[in-house]
């Protein structure tokens, strides 16, 4: 047996709520978390927890049953979380941000009838509006003014004015405290952690169309599991966890939330990426490990607020959902004297499939190595089922108890993705070396064919962050007559600096082939993001594709 294997044949998959049952116990008067300086202890969550859970069955909860979470990163997202996967419900993540057709879109494919949401207008109203459209049944609606260590009209300040909504006093809408009432403890419910949706967990996969991933409450076990292991020498008990990344997304999901519930860490729960706010959290509560997104540590390295706030407390960093460029690492190891490393993760896989190794033998530039109990294999891009010679280029695949049981009501997308030996086809193109370090040169859905080669704009991107006055860049294909396609740069400058295409392009003539330099230049005030902070392509291509059309 390998040693991914005998990982597997000794993991036992447990019901994710059992993880927050483990640490009341051990750490119960501890802090699970901080929300805007109120603290939670990790009683009050369980206390919480089991009381929403006996008011969520009185709503007939039970699994099969999936609920809605249309919440920002407050103490209500983690209650509701537990709550619903306690008594066997699946939780279906909802960005707070989405527009109306999109949560409508989601609620309807998810067969979501149940949403919990905020009273806060600016998510509250389209939340009631797609309930007006009838595909909701009920609202759950938590009100900000009771999580708050302050006065209610510090609230309207705070979220910049930003109404608090009038919920109606109906059947239709329930309001946290009603749920409460129901009784201290939910009955008791039996359910198989390998059989058992604990998440829907909606992404554009490989294929563009929002679907939804299953999540088995095993994969979740597993994925806490993994990533225990990877944290082994940290302190059960004593941990600040930063929670800046957004919980409906799966890598905070995990790695923020039900990793610092395993570790009994507490929670430092940021409902908005607010720089200046995340600063004087971290020296505040002396914040020791924070996952975050690429784009986050940018910020952080290039804000002149950095300066004025002791980050020193900051032991761990993970990075993970896009590239880290190897200057951002730098800069910000040296700003807080911390170890930053990066990870990979995807949707399908709960997310975490590699991390470098947290002991300072970190690779710059690679993903790092496999967690425990998952397997890779790179298969060639012209035949998914062969595999590349060792050490060639070819796409990502996965195998683990990690990798989803499949997609909700998409056998045929799921049969695409999980081969028949159970190969999660990530989509991501890459190679290992012998120390087994991964390495991502790009997704095929990203390549640029240019005269008949490969170009990863990965690669090109990674070329112009190496320039001192770049903050981020972004490179896509656009079309070209000679070549059929090309790459095209856009480029976001760091404050106060400037720079041309032309020097830019005399820059890269020293780090690209001619065949990887890029035909366009771009310059912008900022860059599109997804919402979880990652730089994104989609925007930019599509803004490309009508531009061209157009002309
Ligand atoms: P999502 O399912 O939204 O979490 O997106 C998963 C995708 O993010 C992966 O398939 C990769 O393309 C990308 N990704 C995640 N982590 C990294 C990383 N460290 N480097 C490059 N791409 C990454």
């Amino acid at each position: 047996m390998t040693g991914a294997q005998e990982w597997c044949a000794a993991f036992k998959a447990r019901r994710v709520h059992e993880y927050l049952e483990d640490t009341v116990k051990t750490f119960g008067d501890r802090p699970a978390a901080d929300f805007m300086g109120r603290v939670w202890s990790y009683k009050d969550y369980g206390d919480a927890v089991n009381r929403v859970a006996a008011g969520l069955q009185g709503l007939g909860v039970k699994p099969g049953v999936n609920v809605g979470l249309c919440l920002p990163n407050t103490p209500y997202y983690t209650i509701f979380y537990f709550a619903i996967l306690k008594i066997g419900g699946t939780v279906v993540n909802f960005n707070p941000l989405y527009v109306e057709r999109e949560i409508a879109f989601q609620a309807r494919d998810a067969d979501v009838r149940i949403m919990v949401t905020m009273d806060l207008k600016i998510i509250y109203d389209k939340v009631e509006a797609v309930r007006q459209e009838k595909v909701l049944d009920k609202i759950i609606v938590c009100p900000m003014a009771e999580i708050l260590p302050f006065p209610k009209n510090l609230l309207f300040k705070l979220f910049k004015g930003k109404d608090v909504a009038k919920v109606p006093q109906d059947g239709a809408h329930l309001r946290y405290g009603d749920l409460l009432s129901a009784g201290s403890a939910p009955k008791p419910v039996e359910f198989d952690p390998a059989k058992t949706v604990a998440v829907l967990q909606y992404t554009g996969g490989t294929t563009g169309v929002p679907k939804g991933a299953m999540l088995s409450h095993a994969n979740l076990s597993a994925n806490i599991e993994q990533m225990v292991e990877i944290f082994s020498d940290s302190h059960p008990g004593k941990e600040k966890m930063m929670c800046v990344l957004p919980f409906f997304h799966v890598f905070a999901m995990t790695v923020s939330q039900n990793l610092a519930v395993a570790l009994g860490a507490e929670m430092v729960l940021q409902p908005r990426f607010e720089i200046e706010t995340l600063l004087k959290d971290v020296k505040r509560k002396r914040v020791t490990l924070f996952p975050g997104v690429p784009t986050l540590f940018t910020a952080i390295n290039n804000s002149p607020l950095t300066a004025k706030y002791d980050l020193s407390s900051i032991a761990v960093c993970l990075s993970g959902g896009a590239p880290l460029p190897v200057e951002v690492k730098a800069a910000f190891e040296k700003l807080t004297g911390c170890i930053l490393v990066e990870g990979y993760g995807l949707t399908e896989a709960s997310p975490v499939c590699s991390v470098n190794p947290l002991d300072g033998t970190t690779v710059a530039g690679s993903i790092g190595r496999l967690v425990p109990g998952t397997q890779a294999q790179f298969r060639a891009l012209e035949d998914r089922d062969s595999q590349v010679t060792a050490g060639e280029k070819g796409e990502l695949c996965l195998k683990g108890p990690q990798v989803m049981m499949g997609y909700w009501k998409r056998p045929d997308d799921t049969a695409g993705t999980i081969d028949a030996d159970g190969f999660l086809h990530t989509g991501d193109v890459g190679y290992i070396d012998e120390a087994g370090f991964i390495y991502l040169v790009d997704r095929i859905k990203d390549l640029i064919i240019c005269s008949g080669y490969n170009v990863y704009p990965r690669m090109i991107e990674e070329a112009i962050y190496q320039h001192p006055a770049v903050e981020e860049a972004i490179v896509i294909a656009v079309p070209d007559t000679y070549r059929g396609q090309s790459p095209k740069a856009f480029v976001k400058l760091k404050a106060d600096m400037s720079l041309t295409g032309d020097e830019l392009k005399t820059f890269l003539k020293d780090h690209l082939s001619a065949i990887e330099m890029p035909r366009e230049y771009e310059f912008r005030d900022s860059l599109p993001k997804t919402m979880v902070g990652k730089l994104s392509k989609k925007e930019l291509v599509e803004e490309e594709a009508r531009k061209r059309e157009a002309a």
